[in-house]
């Protein structure tokens, strides 16, 4: 059982509301381990906007995106009846105050807007008395540059202790990226071989086919760089960089992850090289087809200004600097538009040191490979004796795990609603990451770096490759 009495959601007609927030609290319900499923039943669900709704209205979103999220009829049903909306601006006190006021037991607010609001709020909420224990989640990205972020964290300090801030950020919910935990720990196989003396370069892709969906106020304000970079796959970095924890308490995984992240830099140290010795490299599609849906030029979408020059594809080079890893490339990509896109997380090694002189053949690289969506292990190797004796060719085993209903939203809302921050973003994490990225947004934004094209439905510009 938790503590916490209600969930308030501010920006509850929100995209991020309907499409993942609700739907992970419906698989947190469903969940098999009824300690996390105890989470999430008897949570007071407040939805709160400037728009105007019923409750009846707001009971119906509640009941079908619970369900949608594999909560049964009667849970959702259950959670919907006790939910209430409140029309309310979440950037002015009295109606934050108004909010609060309808709470029971500890209250979670969670800050479901759009970045710039995030900050209005958290200045609004400075004259409110929260209820003891208030525990406050903010989504990324965190602030809009390493000032803004520091700033933030200033605000919210003030507001709560860092152990009841959860900077949230799903990636750390996705069953890949926790399993990396196991599997380089738990394995002889791995964990002596994952360094730099055997590891040449790592690659962290998060390819899309969807384009705007209709986000297109927000995206076009911040592009692929920030919307998945700087956030979402600097953590997964983190998690695969990091040296091993003490222990998977919130306080060492945390430190172990954010020391891996002040490690981080770019890879030449210089934004502006062309080309693959660079640290950086954009692009932006071009009209195509994606399985039959057409997608514009991205500069021709609705509420795209094209003066802007935002990219929709980022690929940047890093370096993580200890004994570990110094001397590896981390590349880290993610582009919107792309056919047949990739979502994985590959650790390519050095060739061995040493070949039997007769046993030849391609020297395929060794990979291992982890797939997000679907959760699958792969490891490429090569193997000789198939066609001819001492002939090497390559041989790949691949694993689809079985994945739990949990979504990643229901694992990081197990984490708030029951009060432990461990899968949360540490407030020093959250400046660090505009750091690291900071000379690439100031190069690009200067437009250093060209803005190459990409057809909607390729992989990407073909000089790429
Ligand atoms: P939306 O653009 O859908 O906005 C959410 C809600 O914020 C709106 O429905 C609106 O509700 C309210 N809002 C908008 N403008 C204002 C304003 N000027 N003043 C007060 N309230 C306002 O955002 P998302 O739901 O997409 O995203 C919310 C947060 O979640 C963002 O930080 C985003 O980066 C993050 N996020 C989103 C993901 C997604 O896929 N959507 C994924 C991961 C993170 P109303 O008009 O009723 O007040």
């Amino acid at each position: 059982m938790s503590d916490v009495g209600t969930l308030i959601i501010l920006g509850a007609s929100g995209d991020l509301t309907e499409r993942l927030l609700l739907p992970g609290l419906g698989s947190l319900i469903a969940s098999d381990d009824p300690k996390s499923s105890a989470l999430a039943t008897d949570v007071r669900i407040i939805g709160s906007g400037r728009s105007a709704k019923t409750d009846e209205v707001w009971r119906q979103t509640v009941t079908s995106t619970l369900q949608a999220g594999g909560a049964s009829g009667s849970a959702a049903k259950a959670l919907a009846s006790k939910a209430s909306y409140i029309q309310a601006d979440p950037t002015v006190t009295e109606d934050l105050g108004r909010i609060l006021g309808e709470a029971e037991g500890v209250p979670v607010i969670y800050f479901a807007l759009p970045p710039a609001i995030v900050s209005e709020a958290i200045t609004a909420m400075a004259e409110v008395e929260l209820p003891k224990g208030t525990i406050l989640a903010v989504e990324k990205p965190f602030g809009s540059d390493s000032r803004s972020a520091a700033a933030l964290n200033r605000k919210l300090e003030k507001l709560v202790p860092e152990r009841q801030i959860h900077r949230i950020d799903h990636f750390l919910g996705l069953p890949t990226v926790l399993g990396i935990l196991g599997l380089r720990f738990a394995n002889r196989l791995f964990e002596p071989i994952w360094n730099a003396q055997n590891i040449e370069r790592v690659e962290i892709t998060y390819d899309e086919q969807l384009g705007l969906e209709g986000r297109a106020g927000y995206y076009d304000t911040a592009g692929a760089l920030i919307d998945m970079l700087q956030s979402h796959l600097m953590q997964v970095l983190s998690v695969v960089a990091m040296e091993p924890p003490i222990s998977m308490d919130e306080t060492e995984f945390r430190a172990a992850t954010s020391q891996a992240i002040r490690a981080i830099s770019l890879w030449s140290g210089d934004p502006v090289l062309p080309g693959t010795d660079g640290s950086s490299r954009r692009a932006r599609y071009t009209a195509g087809t994606i399985e039959g849906r057409k997608f514009p030029d991205y500069a021709s979408e609705e509420g795209v200004d094209p003066t802007r020059k935002t990219e929709t594809l980022a690929e940047i080079a890093l370096e993580v600097r200890t004994a570990r890893w110094a001397g590896v490339p981390f590349i880290l990509r993610s582009g919107k538009a792309i056919g047949d896109p990739r979502r994985e997380i590959v650790l390519t090694f050095r060739p061995t040191p040493f070949l039997p002189t007769g046993l030849s053949g391609p020297r395929v690289p060794e990979r291992i490979v982890l797939g997000i969506h679907p959760q699958t292990l792969a490891l490429d190797v090569a193997v000789n004796g198939r066609s001819e004796p001492f002939h090497l060719e390559h041989a790949a085993f691949d694993v689809e795990l079985a994945e739990r209903d949990l979504t990643a939203y229901g694992e990081v809302l197990a984490g708030v609603l029951g009060s432990d921050p461990t899968l949360s973003v540490l407030g020093d994490v959250a400046e660090q990451c505009w750091r690291i990225v900071s000379p690439v947004l100031k190069a690009w934004r200067a437009d250093e770096i060209p803005l190459d094209e990409y057809r909607a439905g390729s992989r990407g510009p073909s000089t790429w490759s």
